[in-house]
């Protein structure tokens, strides 16, 4: 079973490789929007690449830390791939013998790092899938852009890129792919149309209180209390405004206040994290959690409070042709035990890939890999991306993946 010409097929050495590159990848992450190393080696490695005669290979930076690779081969359509690049600051505790022991410096603070989403199989299958178009001439025709993508994590990379020139620097596709490998048996593939993750909104909020001694409450204005209220508040709106068949989360990761108990601080910082299913439901649990904080505020007699909504992105949403053709492409290549196609497939978390697409209209797909053993999977505490526990197995699901990118690619660069 293959969909793949025999001159794109991964052989031994072609996984072994990966596997190595993919081992130096998870031991060496950075940060977001740090990840100076990882793009210095993949621009590299895009340097050394051994091409057939008759491709063309152009890198194009984009801003400090954002690549594109273009591989021409003559006349043809233009697809594009994109693999996010950035780790997390996260303590490794696989025990793995290529386990990060890496640090980083987050808002001042040196912290250890981690690959802890997996965004090291990402750029290893990326470039692993990259060789394979470069050396072969003879089976496509067309363009293929390899955008390496930084700060995924948080940062907004994908719409930075955008905002860097990306697609006034490279020829617009007319299709873009993406995957992320995902807790669900290794080397299995899950395709859904339509919505695939949530919508994101990261609020910072500083409610203004009135300072003062703590035994004299009386003469301020309590800023925790304050916080207080609002936060459990806040739980209401998903619980009693949000229709039951509707989703969305509200969650408050990061609440900070005071110095001392005996001194009530004239300010509070909270930061919230708010996803939602649809983009009605993304207005509406906006407006109404804005809502709720500057009324509490205004309950509380305090002023208005400042807030910041410093990083969103859009729902993932597929596009429904190419889900579903990616979906045969998929079988043919790999065949239908280990190919999902499931509509209702929703996550709740987030990602910026979308942003690529939706900022020049491109039509996207993307895709889940799975990337576990049972053991992990059916562990007491079962593994989740962001875990320091979070290991994927390299063997099958790098070459899975690579495998089902090139699929994707050549699906619109196959030349008979
Ligand atoms: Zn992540
Ligand atoms: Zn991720």
């Amino acid at each position: 079973m293959s969909y793949l010409p025999a001159t794109l097929n991964l052989r031994d050495e072609d996984i072994t490789a990966l596997i190595t590159e993919y081992k130096e990848y998870h031991a060496s992450p950075e940060l977001s929007l740090q990840e100076f190393e990882t793009t210095r080696k993949i621009r590299e490695r895009a340097e050394n690449l051994v091409l057939a005669p008759g491709v063309e290979r152009e890198i194009v930076p984009i801003g400090e830390t954002g690549t594109v690779v273009i591989l021409r081969n003559g006349e043809g359509p233009v697809v594009a791939y994109r693999a996010d690049i950035d780790a997390l600051p996260i303590l490794e505790q696989t025990g793995l013998d290529y386990a990060s022991e890496a640090r980083g410096v987050l808002d001042g603070e040196d912290v250890a790092v981690m690959h802890g989403c997996g965004h090291d199989t990402h750029i290893a299958m990326g470039l692993k899938t990259m060789d394979l178009f470069a050396r072969d001439a003879e089976s496509w025709a067309g363009t293929i852009e390899f955008i390496f993508q930084p700060g995924e994590e948080g940062k907004d990379g994908a719409k930075l890129m955008v905002s860097q020139g990306l697609w006034q620097s490279v020829p617009r596709p007319e299709a873009l792919y993406g995957q992320h490998v995902f807790p669900f048996t290794a080397g299995t593939l899950r395709v859904t149309k339509n919505e695939v993750t949530a919508s994101v909104d990261s609020l910072k909020v500083i409610v203004k209180g009135k300072g003062g001694h703590g035994s004299q409450p009386q003469d301020t204005i309590d800023p925790v209390i304050l916080s207080a209220y609002i936060l459990v508040r806040l739980q209401s709106v998903v619980s009693r405004e949000v229709g039951p068949l509707d989703s969305a989360v509200v969650t408050c990761g990061y609440l900070h206040a005071g110095k001392k108990e005996n001194i009530i601080p004239d300010q509070a910082e909270f930061r919230l994290s708010i996803r939602s299913a649809s983009q009605k439901i993304r207005e509406e649990v906006l407006h109404k959690v804005i809502r709720i904080i500057r009324s509490e505020c205004q309950a509380s007699g305090a002023d208005e409070p400042e807030i910041e909504n410093y990083h969103a992105s859009n729902i993932v949403m597929n596009d429904v042709a190419l889900s579903e053709k990616l979906t045969e492409t998929f079988t043919q290549e790999l065949g239908e035990e280990l190919v999902t196609f499931d509509p209702d497939y929703r996550l709740m978390g987030s990602e910026d890939f979308g942003e690529l697409g939706d900022a020049a209209n491109i039509p996207y797909t993307f895709w889940m890999l799975g990337g576990f053993s049972d053991e992990h999977l059916n562990a007491e505490v079962p593994i989740s991306n962001h875990s320091p526990f979070f290991a994927p197995l390299p063997d099958p699901t790098l070459s899975v993946g690579v495998r089902a990118a090139a699929a994707a690619i050549y699906s619109h660069v196959r030349k008979d």
